[in-house]
């Protein structure tokens, strides 16, 4: 499969998917979204209300807040992938358990897989916590280190400098710094990106069979199945 069919897969998995408790309480899964060859992956912690109604990440006041952080940092949303530690959401917004986190990330290591992004920028503590689990996020912050060949910046969550104004200036200084861990050409490949590959929840959207024909393989009844197998 190549990238763009493993993140319409993910995608098409997590509606269904049942591995941690928290798919007793979400409306909508949020895959993430964004080009499959996109340099930069930006991982939150989890959906909230508005992107569980939504499907979408980050479309709430977090979700505007981070919008306008790329904008003022030269990046185009739509030229980067967004996606969260947990693809459903943790009632009342509580923090994801770690049984649920281990659950949920062999989705998030198949789209890193996938994407092999040169950039993982990590929104908010439990995000930093995959790669680095010591850090303190207030020392490490906007400082790139290098894991596995690629580059890994820990940033403080956008909702936190709205509850806190005062990690808004840290939260853009870092976002500025982005645009120089990039290769030179990669404007021009962002543009590239932004027209020729539709973001993978549009994609959805305008292919309900895509899900509705996984939904049934799923509903199989394991009797049936093992018949089949
Ligand atoms: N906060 C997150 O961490 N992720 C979202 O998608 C929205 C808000
Ligand atoms: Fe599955 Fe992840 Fe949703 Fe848990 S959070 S049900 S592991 S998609």
């Amino acid at each position: 499969m190549n990238p763009d069919e493993v993140l319409i897969q993910i995608a098409t998995e997590v509606t269904v998917c049942q591995n941690c408790s928290l798919h007793k309480t979400r409306k909508r899964s949020v895959p993430g979204e964004g080009p499959p060859n996109a340099e930069i992956m930006f991982i939150g912690e989890g959906p909230g209300f508005n992107e569980n109604e939504q499907g979408r990440p980050f479309v709430g006041a977090a979700g505007k807040l981070l919008s306008d952080l790329l904008a003022k940092a030269g990046l185009e949303r739509m030229g980067v992938f967004i996606c969260n530690v947990v693809k459903c959401r943790p009632p009342e917004n509580r923090d994801p358990l770690p049984d649920e986190i281990l659950a949920c990330g062999k989705y998030l290591n198949r789209q890193i897989e996938a994407i092999n992004p040169r950039v993982i920028v990590t929104l908010g503590r439990i995000s930093m916590s995959k790669f680095f689990p010591e850090a303190r996020i207030s020392a490490i912050h906007g400082k790139a280190k290098e894991v596995d060949g690629k580059l890994i910046v820990a940033m403080y969550h956008p909702a936190a400098a709205l509850h806190q104004p005062n990690l808004r200036p840290a939260l853009e200084s870092d976002f500025a710094g982005l645009k120089n861990l990039l290769h030179p050409a990669s404007k021009v490949q962002e543009e590239e990106t932004r027209i020729n590959k539709p973001a993978i929840t549009t994609f959805l959207q305008s292919n309900p069979e895509k899900v509705a024909e996984t939904k049934a393989d799923y509903d199989v009844p394991p009797e049936t199945q093992l018949n089949l197998f």
